[in-house]
């Protein structure tokens, strides 16, 4: 670590002994097996420092408590229907959060630190306003992470979802190393996020990834953001489920679209390429414009089986410059989208708990 920051080892054991008296961190019990002087492991606190995590969706939300090292802790985790307006999910969510914090106690002392919300749209800052949530219209113009702070008293802290997701990969899933990856959300809404030199950019207020709202269809649907033929209008799970809909004749999940395909549903199929050839087009934009080198892909439809997968990556060769093609990985997401609401207020703690490196750099120079 003293390496890593370019500090003198013992302010980093003092750093470090100051972040395990917060109960942020704690020592593993394991030890190293360098040469030299064994050292210990440490890690981020399971005990005495839990989090809550919110997902709000288009039409779920989830509310579940998690240790700093992202495992889900505690019972009482529950989903819930979103409600029509803004007043009744607060008061949802200050409920459930009441009640989780209530519960959560070491020797009769809270051990809640903070809140996280992962939430669909145009998020300004963390305890910013939605400026606009083109598939969760009854966010606009509220900051959610505000109005709970004050409500429950605690630490709250909401990530746009493609952000949570890219923070929940890069802290409990497959991107722990690296830091040059993307993130596509291809479930509800079509979200990007991107680490770019270990750093997640955020553009200048926060509103940066929208690459669902790219015109592809000139002529095509009305999207929540009002515009038409926008990207997120055919190349997702909620389009696909659309246009299966309109063949079947009535509302479908994911489960029975796919079994509606198995048993070989004509335009189905035709439906089904014209989607994985939309995400082919996002899926090139990403690689060709922000040269990662993994990029990870989160939905249900491109989950449903491996060859889905190698289908979108089939096409989106195709579409791609080849060298940047060639030097990115395309994998399913490990996380979801409760990691990225955990990861959200984890970091969050992290970083206002963690040392100015700068300030103690600077104190370390000799005069
Ligand atoms: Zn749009």
């Amino acid at each position: 670590m003293a390496r890593r920051c370019g500090l003198s080892a013992p302010t980093v054991s003092k750093a470090v002994t100051s972040l395990i008296r917060s109960g942020l961190l704690e020592e593993s019990g394991e030890v190293t097996e360098a040469f030299g002087r064994p050292g210990k492991l440490i890690r981020l606190s399971g005990r005495g420092a839990n989090v809550i995590g919110v997902v709000v969706d288009a039409t779920n939300g989830w509310i579940g408590q998690a240790r700093l090292d992202g495992t889900q802790c505690g019972k009482a985790s529950s989903t819930f229907a979103i409600p029509d307006d803004y007043e009744s999910l607060l008061r949802i969510l200050n409920s459930a959060i009441g009640e989780i914090a209530n519960s959560t106690t070491d020797e009769g002392k809270p051990t809640i630190r903070g809140v996280g919300l992962s939430v669909p749209g145009l998020l300004e800052d963390l305890q910013g306003k939605t400026m606009m949530s083109p598939n969760l219209h009854v966010l606009d113009g509220h900051a959610l992470a505000s109005d709970l702070a004050r409500r429950t008293g605690l630490t709250c802290v909401a990530r746009q979802e493609s952000h949570a997701l890219c923070l929940g990969e890069r802290m409990f899933g497959a991107a722990r190393d690296l830091s040059d990856f993307a993130m596509l959300d291809v479930s509800t809404g079509l979200g990007l996020g991107i680490f770019s030199g270990g750093r997640l950019l955020t553009g200048s207020r926060g509103l940066a990834g929208e690459l669902g709202h790219l015109t592809v269809d000139l002529d095509g649907l009305v999207c929540g953001c009002g515009n038409r033929g926008c990207l997120e209008t055919v190349a997702t799970d909620s389009a696909f489920l659309r246009g299966m809909a309109c063949l079947l004749g009535k509302h479908c999940d994911m489960p029975q679209a796919l079994d509606a395909l198995r048993r070989g549903h004509p335009g189905g199929q035709v439906l089904l390429d014209r989607t994985l050839e939309y995400l082919a087009v996002g899926i090139a934009a990403v690689v060709n414009i922000f040269n990662p080198s993994t990029l990870f892909l989160h939905g249900e439809l491109i989950s449903a089986s491996p060859a889905m997968l190698e289908r979108a990556i089939e096409k989106a060769r195709r579409r791609s410059l080849k060298p940047s093609f060639d030097a990115c990985r395309i994998l399913h997401s490990q996380g979801n989208k409760r990691l990225g609401a955990v990861a959200g207020i984890a970091q969050h703690l992290a970083d206002e708990m963690a040392p100015d490196l700068p300030s103690l750099r600077s104190a370390e120079m000799p005069p």
